[in-house]
């Protein structure tokens, strides 16, 4: 099977799931390409692929570069504050703002170069150890923070990581639990919080999220195939 051809069958099967479940809305497919060469990004765009994720702040700023503003990327993974830098000017969504010095580093580079930086609070819904992000009972405190005091970061959703089990009802209530979240944070109405984005679902458990209302999913194996860490 050809990158295309896998985009394709996502995209079938993304169909398929909302059409199950009734949703109206939309679900991103966005491509993670940590690892994966430019050539293949690149098909993937062409098969039409309009979002990419990379976990690693100064490879987001390498594909950037190669690629330009055809895409739009997003940093997934864990961000060190003086990695910020690299990033601030390329990336269109953070989705892991998960303490206040990240914040504050966000801010004071967005606000240098007049920017909103689109953010998802990366939540550890599963309690798992190896998990990054905050507890379920932090963010509620962690939002409105954020909404108070750092005008240059657009809370946009919520970001999970479901653990890598196979008992599908144990996913399920992850990201059932991050929908819940949401939309109680929604209730509260807070400034430059619009909690419409739901980042859930990878290659393994994309279904399931996108029935519990994914917005985003975050797939990289089921596009390019096993990664190559070299
Ligand atoms: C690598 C990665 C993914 C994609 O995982 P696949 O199993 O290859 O689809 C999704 N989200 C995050 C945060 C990742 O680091």
């Amino acid at each position: 099977m050809s990158i295309k051809d896998n985009i394709m069958s996502i995209k079938k099967e993304i169909n398929e799931i909302k059409e199950k479940c009734n949703r109206q809305d939309e679900v991103n497919l966005m491509a993670v390409t940590k690892t994966v060469d430019v050539d293949k990004v690149l098909e993937a765009i062409d098969a039409g692929i309009t979002d990419i994720g990379e976990n690693k702040p100064q490879e987001l700023a390498r594909k950037y570069d190669a690629i330009g503003d055809r895409v739009k990327y997003h940093l997934i993974g864990t961000l060190q504050t003086n990695k910020v830098k690299y990033i601030i000017d390329k990336v269109y969504m953070i989705h892991s703002l998960d303490r206040i010095s990240l914040c504050e580093e966000i801010q004071k580079r967005a606000e240098k170069i007049d920017r909103i930086i689109n953010c998802l609070v990366q939540v550890n819904i599963s309690k798992e150890e190896s998990k990054h992000g905050l507890d379920r009972e932090e963010v509620i405190k962690f939002v409105k923070e954020v909404s108070e005091k750092y005008k240059n970061i657009r809370v946009k959703g919520l970001m999970t990581m479901a653990p890598f089990i196979e008992d599908n009802e144990e996913i399920r209530k992850v990201f059932k639990g991050l929908k819940d979240l949401s939309l109680e944070i929604k209730e509260l109405e807070l400034q430059n919080v619009d909690m419409d984005t739901l980042s859930m679902g990878m290659s393994h458990d994309y279904g399931i999220a996108i029935e519990e209302g994914a917005t985003i999913i975050r797939v990289g194996t089921s596009i390019f195939g096993k990664r190559n860490y070299n």
